[in-house]
């Protein structure tokens, strides 16, 4: 039963500078994201036979599964601080497209009017989770959009929803550039969205 491990970035530290600083992206996937993995790992030595599924699939089981409450708890924030995170990663690249395309496009537009709405139903989510949490785009098993926030580090997954498009608003995230100032650094993010990758989320989703 192998222990879930931190993924490498799929980029430099620095290469999402100025949105999002260095010294950030260091202590946000070396130590915060790796702390999560390792937490993880820990709450789940006595259950082996659940380490053989994804992380995706345990945090879409997470209410049935077969673990003392102390435990799903541990899976809940330490799970799904190692999912969030992953997928955090894999939707941001420096110099991606500035705007989804194609289908997933489309699917913006019918659902949230234009892309700035959605923008600003995913930014107003983010401004207004108080303390620590996520916003999110998600869809649902038939691919229809909508807009969400969670707690913590809770999942989508484990609302049945597919996380296509994820904030981490966490003071964690922004705090040493942006301080206070949350709103700002939701409005600049979106700079560094890698639209190509949640187009194919999107894409996975349809089937
Ligand atoms: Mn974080």
């Amino acid at each position: 039963m192998p222990d879930f491990t931190l993924p490498p970035l799929p980029y430099d530290y620095a290469a999402l500078e100025p949105t999002i600083d260095t010294l950030t992206m260091q202590i946000h996937h070396d130590k915060h994201h790796a702390t999560y993995v390792t937490n993880l790992n820990a709450a789940l030595k006595d259950f082996p036979a659940i380490t053989e599924q994804s992380i995706e699939v345990i945090l879409i089981n997470l209410d049935t599964l077969p673990v003392p409450d102390a435990t799903r708890t541990a899976i809940r924030n330490n799970g799904g601080g190692h999912a969030n995170h992953t997928l955090f990663w894999e939707i941001m690249t420096p110099g991606g497209s500035k705007t989804p395309t194609g289908a997933l496009a489309e699917a913006i537009n019918a659902t949230f009017g234009d892309f700035d709405s959605l923008k600003k139903a995913v930014n107003e989510g983010g401004a207004k989770r108080f303390g620590s949490g996520w916003s999110w785009l998600v869809a649902d098993n038939m691919g229809a959009l909508s807009v969400v926030t969670t707690p913590n580090q809770d999942s989508p997954l484990s609302e049945g929803k597919t996380p296509l498009l994820g904030v981490d608003v966490w003071e964690h995230a922004y705090y040493l550039k942006y301080q206070n100032k949350r709103v700002d650094y939701l409005a600049a993010w979106w700079d560094v969205v890698n639209w190509d990758k949640v187009a194919e989320r999107f894409a996975a989703v349809k089937g």
